[in-house]
């Protein structure tokens, strides 16, 4: 079943630090370099967002506040 939310991970915030990567169960989080040659810096990237299961740990664990957890669907009806 596919994850009721998603990280986001807000550019601005992150700092590369990788310690979503490290906490994310299925590792469907790595960290990229992104931005012009020379001044590039690391970011995480959700690259398997078939593969998370919106456990929000990534989110829980970054000390920089940087991942949002965005809905992507209708929570489940009891
Ligand atoms: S834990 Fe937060 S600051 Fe560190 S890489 Fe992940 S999103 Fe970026
Ligand atoms: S919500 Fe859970 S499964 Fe998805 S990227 Fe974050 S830690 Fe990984």
């Amino acid at each position: 079943m596919p994850a009721a939310a998603l990280p986001q991970v807000l550019p601005d915030r992150c700092t590369g630090c990788g310690r979503c990567v490290a906490a994310c169960p299925p590792h469907v989080l790595w960290l990229e370099a992104q931005g012009p040659e020379g001044q590039w810096r690391k970011l995480s990237v959700l690259h398997d967002p078939a593969g998370c299961t919106g456990c929000a740990r990534c989110a829980v664990v970054c000390p920089f506040d940087a991942i949002e957890m965005v809905r992507v669907r209708a929570p489940e009806r009891p």
